[in-house]
């Protein structure tokens, strides 16, 4: 029995499943999670101290790589100095002046303690505001698991929601519409009908939680401009693209503009925050300014804060995000091109260091029916083949990969060199 098997089998009589988040329990991949004991750069190692070139980054944050030293001297810095006020610090000052600073958009910005706690705060601040209850949401897309954001779509150009988990009252569902991701045809027929009545458009401007979906051309900026027809608000959750795509998240890149935009992971260089911010006069509706209520105990943590501040301040250095995109494009290239060679029918997106492989004969992958439609069973042969040749993807076909730039050369030629081996293993079976 390996260590983690023997953890596992423990931590499943205390912890539901064995895992505090679902995707852990490798329920979609099949076989036993693996448990970490550490980290370093490109690497983790395992309670047996296997190394894993690790390409989920703790699903996105760790941009500079696990356990970078700056981070980590501030991180033991503030500590130090206590791990909670549930009083202001100076730090929280920083890393929000830093952010309304580089962010397009960042009047104003509150923290909380992650990505869940973000969205679900901008979409209560964005009924508030415009005093509507529907929020537009779209089929694959995930914002963490608050009651509203927690309904899966039908079919349909206008899917009036059902829960889909057992708790969300079915009253609460009915205010999520759920659209089909890159359809803007359906936003906008979705808007002629009960535009007046929408509070809040919630995007992922890159889908990350369905593999990885960029945006076709005009469809966020659809979303905008229905938006600004409707006084509906605009919410680009860049939770995941945040920091990790460009500097700018997706607004830089694809350069739309958003009334709220939620951030987390890379902001908290690994320890747990999240924020959401933008226009000034929205902002200004939130507690103790506004009428709407947001709290935290532990929100704008100081040692989160420093973490977040060095980890901003890194990313910032010259050619950081060059660096980090050249990296993923030889890996997204060279895995495509062992494909290949293999005759694996294989495409994969990518936007900056982002990105998705699918086993599928289509040319692209652009929605969620198309993700539903690979080849699940491959990749999770493909998962296992690479999880024994030391190389860790997340443990499902729907979630993206991350690059950090602590993979070097000689990381990502070993993982295309693994990739390859795995193939001929599959080609052959
Ligand atoms: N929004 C997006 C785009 C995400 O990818 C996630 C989590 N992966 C969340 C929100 C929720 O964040 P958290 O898991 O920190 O609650």
């Amino acid at each position: 029995m390996t260590k983690s098997e023997l953890l596992f089998d423990q931590a499943r009589k205390v912890i539901p499943g064995g895992v505090n988040s679902p995707v852990r329990a490798f329920r979609a991949v099949g076989g036993t999670p693996i448990f970490f004991e550490r980290a370093e750069g490109a690497y983790l190692f395992d309670a047996d101290d296997k190394r894993y070139v690790d390409y989920v980054q703790s699903w996105g944050p760790m941009v500079l790589g696990h356990a970078h030293p700056d981070v980590i001297d501030a991180v033991v810095e503030a500590a130090e100095q206590g791990l909670s006020f549930g009083a202001p610090t100076e730090s929280e000052t920083l890393l929000a002046e830093e952010l309304c600073r580089v962010w397009p958009n960042m009047d104003l910005v509150r923290f909380v303690n992650s990505g869940t706690e973000a969205t679900m705060s901008a979409i209560r601040l964005a009924r508030g505001f415009t005093g509507r209850d529907k929020i537009v949401k779209f089929e694959g897309c995930y914002h963490g698991h608050s009651d509203s954001l927690l309904v899966k779509a039908g079919s349909g150009a206008l899917t009036m929601g059902v829960p889909s988990s057992p708790g969300v009252p079915a009253a609460l569902a009915d205010h999520t519409i759920t659209l089909t991701y890159n359809d803007a045809d359906a936003v906008r027929q979705c808007f002629a009908e009960i535009g007046n009545e929408i509070a809040c458009i919630i995007v992922e401007p890159v889908a990350g939680n369905m593999n990885c979906v960029p945006p076709v051309p005009g469809f966020l900026e659809t979303l905008r401009e229905v938006c600004d027809e409707s006084g509906a608000l605009l919410i680009i959750d860049e939770v995941m693209t945040g920091f990790r795509i460009s500097l700018t998240g997706a607004q830089g890149h694809y350069g739309v503009r958003a009334d709220l935009t939620t951030l987390g992971k890379v902001i908290g260089g690994g320890m747990p925050v999240g924020a959401f911010g933008g226009r000034r006069d929205v902002m200004e509706y939130i507690a103790p300014l506004g009428p709407v209520y947001q709290a935290g105990t532990l929100s704008g943590n100081p040692v989160a804060m420093a973490a977040g501040l060095t980890t901003l301040e890194l990313v910032q250095e010259p050619d950081f995000y060059e660096l980090l995109n050249e990296k993923t494009e030889a890996l997204v290239d060279g895995i495509l091109a062992a494909a290949k060679e293999a005759g694996i029918p294989m495409t994969a997106n990518r936007v900056g260091s982002m990105f998705g492989f699918f086993f599928t004969d289509a040319e692209s992958v652009t929605n969620y029916q198309q993700v539903m439609a690979c080849d699940t069973e491959r990749f999770n042969t493909f998962f296992h083949g690479m999880l024994e040749e030391g190389v860790y993807l997340a443990p499902a076909s729907y979630e993206a990969g991350f690059m950090s730039v602590a993979h070097s050369k000689d990381d990502i030629d070993y993982t295309i060199s693994a990739a390859r081996r795995v193939f001929d293993r599959l080609k052959a079976s």
